[in-house]
Formats: C-alpha cells, sequence, structure tokens
C-alpha cells in the first residue's frame, strides 16, 4: 500500500494517545474513526477533541474551522464498522499483550488486506503482537509521543517481519500529518528514545544513591549546566517513579537504591504528592541554578553516549534519527551523538572504562561500536569525524541543526531546524550557517533566503540553556550576523510565526523581510537582564526612528506584522494563502537579477549608510564605473532593446 493509498484511518482507543492521535491526523485532512469499547468513553475522547482544536484555533496555531475538523471524526464501538473501510489502523489501547494481541486477531479477520495495522505502544514487541495476525509484514510500530498534538516524533517500529513497504508507506503517512518519523529498524525494547532516555535517570539514580551528589545538585548540573529542560529527578517524579522501576524489573537489570527506597514508600512522584520533590505539601522541585557545579555530568552522558553507540552499532538506527529523536521526543537541548562529537568520544569512552573498572557492572561496559569508533581515530568533531562526518577526509559535512538546498539557478534556501526549540539560535546552528556560507561557491549561489522549520516560528530567539556556564570571552555571536548581512548575495529572511530576539537579529541582518500576518517580532532580552546581543540594537537603530527602536529594546514587547510593515522593519506584511507568491515574486527579481550589480547595490548601500554623503557617492561612482564594463550590462542593455528578459551570467 502506497501513502497516497491511505483515505481512511480508524484509531482504536479514546484515551490520552487515542484522541490525541485521531485529532493530529483529522488536522492532516483525513478522515478518521475513532473507536473504544464504550459510547461514553468515546464520547469523552470526542469532548476531549472539540476542546482542543478550539483551543488551538483561539492560539491561532491552527487556521481551519473547527466544525470542519469535528466532521472528519466519527465515533464508533462497534469494531468491526470501525475498521472495515480503513486504509490504515493505529491501536492505542492499553498496555497489555493479550488485550493487544486479541485486537490485532480481530483487526486481521475485520480488514481489508491491503490496510496497515500499526501499534502505538511504547513497551511491547511488535513482533509478538504480529504473531496474532496472518500479515505480519503489514504490522508496524508507530509510537506517538504524550500528548501528540504537541509532541512533533513518531517512532516508526519495524517489527521483525515487517515489510519495506509498510515501514515506508507508515513513515510517509507520518511525513504527511506534519509529524516527524525516524526509523527504529528493530523491535528492541524500548526502541530509541526511551532506551537512549533509560541512563539518564538510572545513572543520576546510582549517584545519588551513592551520595557522590544530591537530588538537587543533579538536576541544577543537568539542567543549568547541560541545557537539558528537566532534571532527570524530577522527570521521574513527573512520568512516575514506578514506571522506570517497572522498566527495569521486566528488563532485569538492578535497582538503585532510592528508587527502591522511593518504590516501598510508595512517594511515586507528583502523583502521589511525593516523590523525589514534595508537591502536596511543598513547591515541587527546589533545585537552584549554581548548585551542582561539582557533579560528573559526563557519568550520565556518557552512558545516553553508549546506549546510542549500540542502537547504531546494532543497526537499529543512525546516529542521525537517534539525535533527531531525543531532541524532539525527548527535548534534549542537542541530540545525544552530535553532543558527543563535540565531547570527543575519546573522552566518553575514558570515562565508560573508568566507571567500569571501578563498578565492574555492566551498564558501563563500552558498545564496540564506540570502541570501533575511537579505534579508527574517528573521535569526533575534532579529529573531522565521529558519529558525523565533519568534512574530514571525506568531504561534506553534516549540519544538525539547519538544512538546505541549492537550485541550479542559484536559490541557496536555508532552514533553522529546531522546531523543538522554536528554531532558537545555539552555537551549532550559529556556527553551520556560517560554514554553509563560506564553503559554498559563491559564483553558484544568487541570492539566499532563511526561514524556520515547523509552523510556530521563524526563529524564536537565542537558545539561553546554551548560555548555561559559557565565560563571556566563550560567546561568538556576532560573526552569523556579520556573515549574514555582508554575503555578496540578497537574502531574504522568510517569516511566519515569532521572530525574536537572536531570530529576530538574523531577520534585520538579511537585506528584505517579508512575514506572514501572523507572524511576531521583538527584542525580549531586556527581561532576561541582556540586551541584544547580534547587532539588532544597531541594525534597529538604522531602520526605525529612535523612538521605535527604543521602545522595541527597551519594553521588550512584541509587534505584530502589520506594524512592523508600518514600522518598516519589514518589506511586506501578508496573509498566510499570499505568502509565497510574494515571496516568488521577490526571488524571481533577486535570483534572475544581475548578480554584479546586486552585490555592488548590497555593498555601497550597506557600506555608504555609515558614511557621510560625499564619501557615499564616492563608493557608488566607483561601483558604477565597474558595473559599465561588465558583460551582464551589455547583456541587460540588449535585452531592453530587443523587448526580451535579460539571461544575466554575472561576468
Ligand atoms: P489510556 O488508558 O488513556 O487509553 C486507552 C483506551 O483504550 C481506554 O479508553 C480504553 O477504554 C480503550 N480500550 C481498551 N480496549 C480497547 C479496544 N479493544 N479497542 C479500542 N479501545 C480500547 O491509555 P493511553 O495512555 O492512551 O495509552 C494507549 C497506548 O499508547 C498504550 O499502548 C501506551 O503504551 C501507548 N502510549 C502511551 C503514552 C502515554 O504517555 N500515555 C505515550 C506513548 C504511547
Amino acid at each position: 500500500m502506497n501513502v497516497d493509498d491511505i483515505e481512511r484511518v480508524t484509531v482504536l482507543g479514546a484515551g490520552s494517545m487515542g484522541h490525541g492521535i485521531t485529532e493530529v491526523v483529522a488536522l492532516a485532512g483525513y478522515h478518521v474513526t475513532m473507536r473504544d469499547i464504550e459510547q461514553d468513553l468515546v464520547d469523552e475522547g470526542y469532548g476531549n477533541i472539540e476542546w482542543s482544536v478550539e483551543k488551538l484555533t483561539e492560539k491561532g496555531l491552527v487556521d481551519q474551522d473547527p466544525a470542519e475538523v469535528m466532521s472528519r471524526i466519527d465515533t464508533e464501538v462497534d469494531l468491526e464498522t470501525a475498521v472495515e473501510n480503513a486504509d490504515l489502523v493505529v491501536e492505542a489501547a492499553p498496555e497489555k499483550m493479550a488485550l493487544k494481541k486479541d485486537i490485532f486477531s480481530d483487526l486481521d479477520a475485520f480488514t481489508h488486506e491491503d490496510a496497515i495495522l500499526a501499534s502505538n505502544t511504547s513497551s511491547l514487541s511488535i513482533t509478538e503482537i504480529a504473531t496474532a495476525t496472518d500479515r505480519p509484514e503489514q504490522v508496524v510500530g508507530m509510537h506517538f509521543f504524550n500528548p501528540p498534538v504537541k509532541m512533533d516524533l513518531v517512532e516508526v517500529i519495524y517489527g521483525e517481519e515487517t515489510s519495506d513497504e509498510t515501514a515506508e508507506t507508515t513513515y510517509e503517512f507520518v511525513e504527511s500529518i506534519g509529524k516527524t518519523p525516524i526509523y527504529v529498524r528493530k523491535d528492541v525494547n524500548g526502541f530509541v528514545v526511551n532506551s537512549v532516555l533509560g541512563p539518564f535517570g538510572d545513572e543520576a539514580a546510582w549517584m545519588a544513591s551513592e551520595g557522590v551528589a544530591t537530588v538537587e545538585e543533579i538536576d541544577a548540573a543537568m539542567v543549568h549546566r547541560r541545557g537539558y529542560p528537566m532534571g532527570p529527578f524530577e522527570l521521574s517524579d513527573l512520568t512516575g517513579i514506578d514506571i522506570g522501576y517497572h522498566v527495569r524489573k521486566e528488563a532485569g537489570k538492578p535497582i538503585p537504591p532510592i528508587v527502591q527506597e522511593k518504590v516501598d514508600n510508595d512517594e511515586l512522584g507528583q502523583k502521589t504528592g511525593t516523590g523525589y520533590y514534595e508537591y502536596e505539601d511543598g513547591d515541587g522541585t527546589t533545585y537552584e541554578a549554581g548548585q551542582g557545579e561539582d557533579v560528573d555530568t559526563l557519568r550520565i552522558e556518557a552512558r545516553i553516549v553508549n546506549e546510542a553507540a549500540k542502537l547504531i552499532g546494532n543497526d537499529v538506527a543512525t546516529a542521525e534519527a537517534i539525535d533527531t529523536g531525543m531532541r524532539l521526543g525527548a527535548g534534549f537541548p542537542e541530540g545525544p551523538c552530535r553532543r558527543a562529537d563535540k565531547l570527543g568520544l575519546d573522552t566518553v569512552l575514558d570515562k565508560l572504562n573508568e566507571l567500569y573498572d571501578e563498578y565492574g557492572d555492566e551498564r558501563y561496559e563500552p558498545s564496540d561500536y564506540l570502541v570501533s569508533l575511537v579505534e579508527d581515530g574517528k573521535t569526533g568533531e575534532d579529529a573531522g569525524e565521529g558519529f558525523y562526518d565533519y568534512g574530514g577526509d571525506s568531504g561534506e559535512r553534516h549540519y544538525s541543526t539547519i538544512n538546505y538546498e541549492l537550485s541550479e539557478d542559484g536559490l541557496l534556501e536555508i532552514e533553522l531546524d529546531r522546531p523543538e526549540r522554536l528554531n532558537a539560535l545555539n552555537q551549532d546552528l550559529m556556527d553551520e550557517v556560517v560554514h554553509l556560507l563560506d564553503t559554498t561557491p559563491k559564483d553558484d549561489v544568487r541570492c539566499v533566503t532563511f526561514e524556520g522549520t515547523g509552523d510556530r516560528a521563524f526563529s524564536a530567539g537565542a537558545d539561553i540553556t546554551g548560555f548555561a556556564g559559557i565565560q563571556p570571552h566563550e560567546v561568538e555571536v556576532t560573526e552569523l550576523f556579520d556573515t549574514v548581512a555582508k554575503y555578496p548575495r540578497p537574502t531574504l529572511a522568510k517569516i511566519d510565526g515569532f521572530c525574536l530576539g537572536g531570530g529576530h537579529e538574523l531577520a534585520l541582518a538579511c537585506d528584505l523581510r517579508i512575514a506572514t500576518e501572523d507572524s511576531e517580532f521583538g527584542f525580549p532580552e531586556i527581561d532576561l537582564g541582556l540586551i541584544p546581543g547580534g547587532g539588532g540594537t544597531q541594525r534597529a537603530m538604522r531602520m526605525l526612528t529612535d523612538a521605535r527602536a527604543k521602545e522595541l529594546v527597551f519594553r521588550g514587547n512584541r509587534i505584530d506584522a502589520e506594524t512592523a510593515e508600518d514600522w518598516g522593519l519589514i518589506n511586506r506584511a501578508v496573509p498566510d494563502d499570499e505568502f509565497d507568491e510574494t515571496v516568488e515574486e521577490f526571488l524571481d527579481d533577486l535570483v534572475y537579477g544581475a548578480p554584479i550589480a546586486l552585490e555592488k547595490a548590497k555593498k555601497v548601500m550597506n557600506e555608504g549608510r555609515d558614511q557621510d554623503l560625499s564619501a557615499g557617492l564616492e563608493l557608488e561612482s566607483q561601483a558604477f564605473g565597474i558595473l559599465l564594463s561588465t558583460d551582464d550590462m551589455m547583456e541587460g542593455a540588449s535585452a531592453f532593446m530587443e523587448k526580451r528578459d535579460p539571461e544575466f551570467e554575472g561576468k
């Protein structure tokens, strides 16, 4: 079955996941049937979807008529009726193997023979679920994260018998509903995200159990020094300490004493009012920045990296899939493979060896893949190659935070790709843009565009989690803005959504800016006790009146796109449905315009602005003189005479 053949989808279960998956699929335009075992349950799920779609519409995150979205959803209690026309079934019933097998055996009987049967299980074997059917090649894992509406990641898991066709169609279906799929090529326990996340909580718990650091110190270190969105204990309190406990029990792994103690006392986290922190009689987490300066965070991260290396070595997932999974599924500030390449894989391996020698426990045993990388000298970014290629011996550098495409005509489109952080700029992203602009032959490029991935932001700022623990002399923010501003080709920011802080500065470093009407602009830095550090104060002063520039910087408030256009901060504010067309019109002139003339125009206008008039005029006349002798000028003149479009070659 091809993704285009999927017209009707059925979701089994109207609970937390089932209703969320139904909502996402309906929002993407599919007809969905949501089935649960009792009418009350489907009604409740339907009500939850209705509420959520309304909310999304109110917040402007969805621009569809809520009634129309709801009209695409049918509810059903009878299983056979629910699935008989389905091309894809996504099962989100309770996490019990016997129940899932019953369901899949019924599905096998009731669905048409081409239908794909997917399970949203978090921890059960896809291979085993598939044995309940006569079509195991059409059974696949499709693991959404909670809540599906917000979380972008979906793991597409191969059971032993799953066909490539089934997995590929499922993968494309996930893309078609606006989510990001990653392949999990073997049915390993915990799949990718939960496997790699395991050591985050586990090693932290061993460290606290041993008394080498306190719960607060470890959480503070991981959040404030290493940029994770939550500390391991905070996370465990949120998900339930018993969950991690049972996962370890089932996998036959030892239980850290601190976990055992919490489970024995029935202090399971937020749901029982007490866990590692007090929720009922206290205010929850109590850790603060500055605690945990001495915590050996590498001990936790080395185990995370080791887990990732095991998955790669066993052909379960690629480094890229793992990194995407951990960023989107677990909110990691950067993928563990990317981070390890920066730490140095030899450093990671040394840490594991040291721990293995000290404790003799298999959880520290280095994976073969990690060992082989280090033995081959692929120790990370400094060596030119590690999990990723950095253009060492073999060529192209891997980018982890941007995507790009260079067309034959010379349009270089750059996407800021950190949707999980609203495309906030971190050091990697800034370095990668600079590297791309520096290494792409200038003659191949006629124009550069910047845009954000996801549907919420161009870029919402600089990633302040990355600033944690950074020393003033290590901050290298200006290079990106400088490189973009001085780039010898026209640059255009395509803004759809938040354009704030560092993202706003990047947009201002571009020559032109086009935004959707619902975009928002601002410099929130002042509220963090900072000022714009990527040229924002200066560029705003030169583009706007003093009063307006200072209003933006001093007050930290946002302005909408219409105001931004009014103020002269952007070129156009247009409705969503005119955005692409408007951008195209601009690009038509920029990509096919006379390259040398555009380069000179940019240069003399940028440089002349900061000089007095006579110096500016001097710059202009020099450039004018040079242009008179170009082939482009001849071509422009003849095309004009011959009433045809010029074909500039940049000569
Ligand atoms: P839930 O208990 O909220 O919902 C399950 C629903 O399935 C219930 O409404 C139940 O009545 C219904 N149900 C029971 N038997 C059914 C059947 N035969 N056909 C249709 N519906 C049936 O559970 P949940 O949290 O939504 O989890 C569902 C699945 O998703 C589980 O496999 C779970 O492991 C997985 N999952 C959960 C999360 C999470 O964070 N909650 C995340 C990812 C995956």
